[in-house]
């Protein structure tokens, strides 16, 4: 009898959410029999990407590091189109494996295609509706639909997405993988405490306030979004009963408009991003998240804490219909009376801080594996 042909699967990506929703796809694949991962970081954004890569163990097989500083969308794509369409010729894969809506994950995709690579997109069917909220990711992850042959939904809602573009055939609802990664995370915290420990001053310099995490750097909320934004977290700090825990995203929009704002009053911590595990625990440790992110609607629901999202839309309505989240733009007024009212009316606050898991059980990763081994017949 011959020997089956081993598989190679190219695994792509370049951003912090990424990564943490695709170290254990990876994992998972490596675990696979008969199956040859190669993993090739862009690094579109560098230094976020390091600590998640740094705290999941993962040494990238191939790394363009293509961030440079103010990159425009054009150039990042342009070098991103050539750099990755380099590798699949070196590497000649079996398959690739895109997550997400990121430009890495679009041009991923498309590189593939140019070279009739098949793709399986995990994350896939998000959709907001809307070509300008989130911008550019909205149509990152539209144009990676037509190209991939396998598609990982999260949830039934996002398999409902695909299917309304005619998308039905490799459609797999698999939960998310960031679910995944935050059972892994939370595992390991609980067996290396060192690994969260960094937050304790923290803790004990805002005992006894309610704590608000606060997390923001969405493109289209630079400019008027942003600064409306940081003045409503400067009236909500007025009260010095409330504290504002601010891992702050590197990108210089986010912390221009802060410093003009905001300021630094004494119980508002604008501290540099956190690594995965001590984000995780921020959290726990908070009463609310206040946040534009997408992986942030996703985690929150599954610790029980209420999540307000500054955005006008969203591509996530999961957490929303199951009641821990809710949109509320970025008009001052609105972020300021939404936070009051969570605070101070208790039944608000506990209709909201239920535990829902209604983006995956944690299983996502080992689903993915096996449905792409099934995919080459192993
Ligand atoms: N995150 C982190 N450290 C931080 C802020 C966020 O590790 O200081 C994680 C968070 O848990 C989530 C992901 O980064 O999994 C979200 O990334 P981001 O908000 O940058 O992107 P989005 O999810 O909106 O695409």
């Amino acid at each position: 009898m011959t020997a089956q042909r081993r598989r190679k699967v190219l695994i792509v990506f370049g951003t912090r959410p990424e990564a943490i929703k695709l170290f254990p796809v990876i994992r998972a694949l490596e675990a696979t029999d008969g199956i040859d991962v190669v993993s090739c970081v862009t690094a579109q954004h560098r230094g976020l990407l390091d600590q998640v890569l740094d705290i999941a163990g993962l040494k990238p097989d191939i790394d363009l590091d293509l961030m440079e500083s103010g990159q425009s969308l054009d150039r990042l794509t342009a070098r991103l189109l050539t750099g990755l369409g380099e590798v699949m010729d070196r590497v000649a894969p079996d398959r690739v494996i895109v997550q997400g809506d990121t430009a890495t994950a679009m041009v991923g995709a498309l590189a593939a295609y140019y070279r009739k690579i098949p793709v399986g997109h995990v994350e896939a069917g998000l959709r907001s509706g809307n070509i300008y909220h989130p911008w550019p990711e909205e149509v990152n992850r539209r144009i990676v639909a037509p190209i991939a042959d396998l598609h990982f939904a999260p949830t039934d809602t996002a398999a409902a997405a695909l299917a309304r573009e005619n998308v039905t055939t490799g459609v797999h609802v698999t939960g998310n993988t960031v679910i995944d990664a935050l059972h892994w995370t939370r595992d390991r915290i609980a067996a290396t405490l060192d690994l969260s420990s960094g937050l304790d001053e923290l803790a004990a310099r805002f005992a006894g306030k309610r704590i608000i995490l606060v997390t923001t750097h969405r493109r289209e909320n630079f400019g008027g979004g942003m600064a409306a934004i940081a003045r409503a977290i400067a009236r909500i700090a007025r009260r010095d009963d409330i504290a504002i825990l601010f891992p702050m995203h590197p990108n210089p929009n986010v912390g221009a408009v802060m410093d003009d704002l905001l300021g630094t009053p004494d119980n508002v911590a604008r501290i540099a991003p956190l690594d995965y595990p001590h984000f995780i625990r921020a959290l726990e440790m908070c009463d609310l998240a206040l946040t534009d992110s997408g992986g942030v609607q996703e985690e929150a629901p599954a610790l029980g804490k209420p999540v307000l999202v500054m955005r006008d839309t969203t591509e996530r309505p999961e957490g929303i219909a199951a009641g821990t989240a809710r949109l509320i733009g970025t008009d001052e007024d609105r972020i300021v009376s939404e936070v009051f009212t969570l605070l101070d009316d208790k039944a608000a606050y506990s209709a909201m801080a239920r535990a829902h898991n209604p983006f995956g059980d944690g299983q996502a990763s080992n689903r993915i594996a096996r449905i792409v081994a099934d995919d080459f017949g192993l």
